[in-house]
């Protein structure tokens, strides 16, 4: 049975399932190259004065890892360029924030023709690849160019943007046409994958046969819906540990009988931090009877500190934090605990077990693991509140939740009402279906159901 190729711009480690890591991604992919005999192949994040294409190979417990070094170009224009400036918030329906600089483009080709170029030798003819996420699109095209015949697939971790919206990406065309040189392509959502579809028969002038059958560009491929989920298994072992009990006895004392709503996330102005501060602002205003008796803890974990625009969502949560503590905070309580800073995901399971309410509000997400963990780390006996946004993939999965739409303050505001005052009962029979569809849609599940689509398409003849 041929070997698991895993390509994604930097890899993780594969040994170990949780950690500190901040990300979805690399928890997701250690669980899949364990299970496969693998050799997963990223960046190392290094860079060198000259690309030479020299691989470093790790060989570990049931998994490869072989990395490349880049140059310090090919990390501006195409990690905080193309990929964190052009697509990451266009993709996530941010136009205002994207830029579009000819460079970043050069770059963005540039590394992927590198990665292919330096992945060939490592190639054997049956093994699978299967490429991650928007820093790689074009990573299949620059495999066929060098005649790579294995079955390639690629999966999208973030959104799929609207037809009219990924139309003001220059170069649009180029981009879709290089994703027809996968065998299958799995989105997040049935959003994302209707998004394309759109694309594809709209603006490229294609066609979306039965069974996700897509033909554009003389070529075609299969696509489909693969929503990403927690590694479930470690997650709970991690909840179960003394770390997570340890952080369940503190928070609890720190409590001291009020009621916590909680939110995680990395500082990314697609979680929708603002806007759900003022939704928080919002609902104190009208419930006299919550100030001193709830507060939320908003752990905000700084990322991608490189880019302009992360500089400023910060410095304007610092603000609008500021500003709302000051308005309502007692000297012995204040509204928002803001913290900047990472936890691991068993303290982070302590922490989740003692609040009240989940809130999950972003603007836009691919999935949303958190929404997950939080269901996850709930005690069965009495489970707190799933907040969760209409627009993160999560929400096509977990309907049992309240599901609002983040940009409007009132329905957050009211959710945040509804949701501190819903009965033991009911809050156990959403628990229990949230959380036997968290069990069921695991992380396994995902690698399965994408692992075996891949296989089962046809390989390909290359033109001569
Ligand atoms: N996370 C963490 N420590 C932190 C904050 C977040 O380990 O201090 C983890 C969190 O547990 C989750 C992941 O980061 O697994 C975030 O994944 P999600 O899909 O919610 O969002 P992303 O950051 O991938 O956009």
């Amino acid at each position: 049975m041929g070997r698991l190729i895993v390509v994604s711009n930097r890899v993780g480690q594969p040994d170990q399932s949780g950690g500190p890591s901040v990300g979805g991604l690399a928890m997701a992919l250690g669980a899949a190259l364990r299970e496969y005999n693998g050799v997963w192949f990223g960046w190392s994040g290094r860079t060198v004065e000259t690309f030479t294409g020299g691989l470093s190979v790790q060989r570990g417990q049931g998994a490869t890892v072989a990395t490349v070094d880049l140059e310090e170009q090919d990390r501006q224009e195409y990690y905080n360029g193309y990929a964190n400036r052009t697509l990451w918030p266009l993709f996530h329906y941010r136009i205002d924030l994207s830029a579009y600089e000819r460079s970043f483009n050069e770059g963005y080709a540039r590394v992927n023709a590198r990665f292919a170029q330096t992945l060939l030798p490592l190639l054997k003819p049956d093994d699978f690849i299967w490429v991650h996420d928007y820093h790689l699109i074009p990573l299949g095209r620059e495999l066929r160019r060098r005649g790579v015949k294995n079955r390639i697939g690629f999966f999208l971790h973030i959104p799929w943007p609207a037809r009219r919206l990924f139309a003001t990406l220059p170069f649009h065309r180029e981009l879709v046409e290089a994703v027809f040189d996968y065998d299958l392509v799995g989105f997040q959502s049935e959003d994302s994958l209707s998004a394309f579809e759109d694309y594809v028969e709209r603006e490229a002038g294609g066609t979306v046969g039965p069974n996700g059958r897509f033909e554009a560009f003389g070529r075609s491929l299969q696509a489909g819906v693969f929503p990403i989920g927690l590694d479930t298994k470690a997650f709970l072992e991690g909840a179960a540990t003394e770390a997570a009990s340890a952080w369940r006895d503190r928070m609890r004392v720190s409590l001291a009988g009020r009621r916590m709503i909680i939110g995680v996330d990395r500082l990314d102005y697609s979680k929708g931090l603002e806007e759900r501060f003022l939704a928080y602002e919002e609902y104190l205003s009208h419930a006299p009877e919550a100030l001193e008796q709830v507060f939320l803890l908003q752990i905000a974990t700084p990322s991608r500190d490189e880019v302009a625009a992360y500089q400023e969502i910060r410095a304007r949560l610092d603000a609008v934090t500021g500003r709302i503590n000051g308005a309502f905070a007692t000297p012995d309580w204040v509204p928002i605990r803001y913290v900047n800073r990472s936890y691991r995901r068993d303290e982070l399971a302590g922490i989740y077990g003692v609040a009240a309410i989940g809130l999950v509000t972003p603007l836009r997400d691919g999935m949303n693991l958190v929404a997950k963990e939080y269901v996850a780390a709930q005690p069965p006996e009495d489970p707190g509140v799933l907040i969760l946004s209409r627009f993160a993939g999560a929400a096509e999965q977990m309907g049992e939740a309240l599901i609002v739409n983040p940009f409007s303050r009132e329905e957050v505001s009211d959710a945040i009402r509804e949701g501190l005052a819903m009965p033991l009962k009911e809050r156990v029979r959403r628990w229990e279906a949230l959380m036997a569809g968290v069990r069921r849609d695991d992380v396994d599940a995902w690698r399965d159901a994408f692992v075996s689509a891949l296989r089962a398409v046809p390989q390909r003849e290359l033109p001569p």
